[in-house]
């Protein structure tokens, strides 16, 4: 079955799904906001589940090729001490691969290269879309339309069509949490690839790239919309202290590339991530805390999972239907299991729960730092029948 799709975001979720979408013989436009297709986040970090999802889509190599493999790292507290080490070794042995780190636009253009550019329309923005029709959805775009097979809503946590399509979900919530991210203006001196360090109600984390660089995170509670005056100093208040190379990664960061976005998350779960011929995807459909770093892997999962369904079911209804089936109750888990690891980890107060916290991750054997990856990483995408 081929047909003709309209992808409403150009993000990882819109983009990986263009390209499965393509694959299998479909026509695409993904419609994307933005005047400039270009992601501008800091760093993300792939698990084995993200990269087999981007293998299916054929861009894995590609992605490797500009992604640092995290071989070594873990968790430490204020201090320095470790709590848990990461054995990317052993991971590697159990997935084949580690995790990797890359910064986001790199991933970005890898992404944006796998398609042809006139498939790609930037600075328009979908409102809603038209399903009146009963084998078409029209997406109207300023005195304009689209008509198409399939919608595809990848519209971010905001999303405008979950919206329209579920006007009685509560949307997106406020985690409590808020997130100040940057990549450092040149290479930094780094003995581990990865490292997140928990205090009270903070966390900071760094993800070393493939040129030296690295971009660092800081994650801590506050209520919504508070945004200090300037954001790096307010860093260098609150982190400065920390073990190394905490200090020497805020002092590599130039002020105007600090990030800060407010976390939010669905935390109530869609009761469908499809309706009619449209199909949620990415955090339209489940916005989850970083905590896992499972977000996009979770968007890459859907891509190829939606696309390999539209190749072998003998309908769109059929092959949607699939999908929501495949994905929905896996990335839900995932979400679910993403907010419990920031309420036991970053977002802990109480200094009591913090040290049985600190006490259990200490006296843990290596190899359940392993497990915990695997529960989420271990999963391997469908078969995708390529077109000829
Ligand atoms: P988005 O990236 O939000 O893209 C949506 C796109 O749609 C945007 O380009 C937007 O401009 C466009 N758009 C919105 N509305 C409209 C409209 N009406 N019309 C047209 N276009 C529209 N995930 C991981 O896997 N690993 C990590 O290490 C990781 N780290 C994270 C760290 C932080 C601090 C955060 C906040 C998230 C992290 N994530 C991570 C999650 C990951 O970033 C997201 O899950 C992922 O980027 C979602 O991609 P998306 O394409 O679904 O949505």
């Amino acid at each position: 079955m081929g047909g003709r799709a309209v992808v409403v975001g150009g993000g990882i979720g819109g983009l990986a799904a263009a390209i499965g979408l393509r694959l299998i013989g479909w026509e695409v436009t993904v419609v994307e906001r933005a005047r400039v297709l270009a992601d501008v986040g800091a760093g993300i970090s792939l698990h084995a589940n993200g990269l087999r999802a981007l293998d299916a889509l054929g861009v894995g190599e590609a992605v490797r090729a500009v992604a640092r493999p995290q071989y070594t790292g873990g968790t430490r507290t204020p201090d320095g001490r470790w709590l848990a080490r990461m054995d990317g070794a052993a991971l590697e042995r159990a997935l084949g691969t580690p995790i990797v780190g890359i910064p986001r636009a790199a991933l970005h253009r890898v992404l944006r290269a796998a398609l042809p550019p006139e498939c790609l329309l930037v600075g328009a923005e979908v409102s809603s879309v038209d399903r009146s029709h009963p084998t078409r959805v029209r997406v109207p775009l300023d005195g304009d339309a689209l008509d198409a097979d399939l919608v595809v809503a990848a519209d971010g946590v905001g999303s405008r069509l979950r919206t329209q399509l579920f006007p009685r979900h509560p949307g997106p919530a406020y985690s409590g949490s808020t997130v100040l991210r940057a990549v450092t203006e040149h290479p930094v001196a780094l003995r581990t690839d990865f490292e997140l360090t928990w205090g009270k109600g903070a966390e900071f984390g760094h993800i070393a790239f493939a040129d030296g660089r690295a971009e660092w995170h800081a994650v801590v509670n506050s209520p919504a919309g508070v945004r200090p005056a300037d954001a790096l100093a307010a860093m260098r208040r609150r982190f400065g202290g920390w073990h190394a190379p905490i200090p020497a990664l805020l002092e590599a960061t130039r002020p105007d590339a600090v990030l800060h976005h407010d976390i939010h998350e669905l935390a109530t779960p869609l009761p469908a991530f499809t309706a009619g011929r449209i199909a949620l995807l990415g955090d339209a459909a489940h916005a989850m805390t970083p905590n896992l770093g499972q977000g996009a892997c979770q968007a890459l999962e859907d891509a190829a999972t939606l696309a390999a369904a539209l190749a072998t079911e003998p309908t769109v209804p059929a092959a949607l239907s699939r999908y929501d089936t495949e994905r929905r109750p896996r990335s839900q888990s995932v979400a679910r299991a993403a907010r419990r690891a920031g309420r036991m980890g970053q977002q802990l107060t109480h200094p009591l729960a913090i040290a049985v916290r600190n006490t259990a991750l200490r006296l843990a054997p290596s190899r359940a730092t392993v497990q915990a990856v695997l529960r989420h990483g271990d999963w391997a995408p469908p078969r995708l029948p390529l077109a000829r």
